[in-house]
């Protein structure tokens, strides 16, 4: 129905409203129909007392944004409504807008095409584009509808007598990792229970103080990180609950600060052989021993490539290594014993935690312990010394065998996340989102509850 306003009338109706007139605004491809209430008081019953004893107080005129009927052409309805009150009660109120959405101003068609076009995975910039609504109103319903889907979730779960009883907390980068979020989870649902801002203790306290910690009565350990000083707050908060450190962040630290360390000292100790090498080299010498040296500086050239470039096998687990790896590994380990001493205590570390057995694993990470105090490799006497203070938690992996690594899994959706939610800052926003996009799929379209 495309209109001349000279020869053409329009009207149309939505419910108690009428729409006779258009402006169409050319510089700004904005089309604004005129709704006109044809409500009596008469129809009309107090949203307070129920009276039907009703007089329009005044009117009023709103703008609700809805979806273009032409690509590239905003459109908008100017409602103009009664303001009733009411003889009874003497209370004042809007007359009912049934095509408005409840919470933004936006038509209630307009709200439920950006629902369907957000769960399609679109970002809110597109939707806004598409649209022609701005994308702070699209991340009002998005909210909205977010919220609610949680809301849900919780009731759901807490009539079903349900209680999580193992939780995993780490950090996340947000904003290109200028910024940190601390994320919460239930290791059972895999639910994000709680997002906060920062990586900090203090920020990670808001979890205790903000969170129902009825619903979490029923913990019984909690997986972290040991760098953070997560376990500080859950020992102060939740004493009954054991603290089980994250055998992955410990294995990844080992490798980094333990062997990364002690092979690049290896490394360094042949480079600085091969310089020594060529300096003698570069002497007056015999060409004979010339020659020579030249052959021993290329063995110390080759064997500090080889060390450089063996990172992955020294880190990988030796059962996922093929037999041509292994033997190079092997080969390096022979000639290089520092390296050959952490690296089995490397294999050592993965094998106590497959342990099961609490009393066993205090007896081995106890030994392991003493070993690497005294194997005299200062990166690994330095490790060992700082990590035995957290022994407990290292042994009660055996008793509870959880671990961050499900959280990690989150990072993906994290990613999703920021993809939808692109060019904002809101913090809050993200938070629910992310909140959002942990829950089960078949939560995350639940319609809204009117
Ligand atoms: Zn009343």
């Amino acid at each position: 129905m495309l209109l001349n306003k000279n020869n053409t009338k329009i009207c149309l109706t939505c419910q108690q409203f009428e729409c006779t007139e258009y402006r169409f605004d050319k510089n700004d491809k904005v089309l604004v129909l005129d709704f006109y209430s044809k409500q009596h008081p008469d129809e009309v019953i107090c949203n307070y007392c129920g009276s039907n004893s009703i007089e329009v107080h005044d009117n009023n005129t709103t703008l609700l944004k809805d979806l273009p009927i032409w690509a590239g052409i905003k459109q908008k309805l100017s409602v103009w409504y009664h303001r009733y009150k009411c003889r009874e009660c003497n209370r004042v109120f809007s007359e009912d807008i049934g095509f408005k959405d409840p919470d933004a101003r936006v038509t209630l068609r307009a709200a439920n095409a950006i629902k369907e076009l957000l769960s399609l995975g679109l970002s809110i910039s597109s939707v806004s584009q598409y649209t022609g609504i701005h994308w702070d109103t699209i991340r009002k319903i998005h909210t909205h509808v977010m919220e609610d889907a949680l809301e849900t979730r919780a009731r759901l779960l807490k009539e079903q007598g349900y209680k999580p009883t193992y939780l995993a907390v780490d950090e996340f980068a947000i904003h290109k990792g200028h910024t940190y979020a601390t994320c919460v989870m239930d290791l059972e649902t895999g639910d994000i229970l709680w997002v906060g801002k920062g990586r900090a203790t203090e920020d990670f306290r808001k979890f205790f103080l903000e969170y129902d910690m009825d619903y979490l009565s029923n913990v019984k350990a909690f997986a972290m990180d040991m760098n953070a000083s997560y376990n500080k707050l859950v020992e102060e908060y939740m004493p009954e609950v054991d603290i089980v450190y994250d055998r992955y962040h410990m294995q990844a630290q080992f490798g980094k600060e333990v062997l990364g360390v002690v092979r690049l000292n290896e490394a360094r100790k042949h480079q600085e052989m091969a310089k020594d090498i060529k300096e003698i080299r570069d002497g007056e010498i015999d060409p004979d021993i010339r020659r020579k040296l030249k052959a021993e500086y290329n063995e110390e050239q080759k064997a500090y490539s080889t060390l450089k470039n063996s990172r992955w096998s020294i880190l990988t687990n030796s059962k996922n290594l093929a037999d041509s790896r292994k033997y190079a590994l092997n080969t390096i380990l022979e000639e290089h014993n520092d390296l050959a001493v952490c690296y089995a205590m490397k294999e050592e570390m993965c094998r106590l935690f497959e342990l099961s057995d609490p009393k066993e694993a205090r007896d081995r990470w106890t030994s392991w312990f003493e070993a690497a105090k005294e194997s005299s490799i200062d990166a690994l006497v330095h490790f060992a010394e700082l990590k035995q203070k957290r022994l407990e938690g290292l042994i009660s992996h055996a008793t509870h065998p959880i671990s961050t690594g499900k959280l990690e899994g989150l990072n993906n959706k994290i990613k999703v996340a920021k993809r939808v939610g692109y060019g904002y800052r809101n913090d809050d926003y993200f938070f629910i989102l992310v909140r959002y996009i942990s829950m089960p799929h078949n939560f995350m379209l639940i319609p809204r509850k009117t």
